[in-house]
């Protein structure tokens, strides 16, 4: 299974590390696409 990017498809996905997130305590179910800057909690997971 992996995380893509509900915008672009793209696999490029990191946690979102950033103060914003942090603060909102979402820290952990936050993610970033390194691809096209799209960040959100919803990244859905495909099979590889
Ligand atoms: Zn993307």
């Amino acid at each position: 299974m992996s995380r893509i990017c509900p915008k672009c498809k793209s696999k490029d996905i990191s946690p979102d590390l950033s103060a914003q997130s942090y603060a909102r305590g979402s820290i952990f179910n936050q993610f970033k696409c390194n691809a096209c800057g799209y960040t959100g909690e919803f990244f859905p997971e495909v099979e590889e």
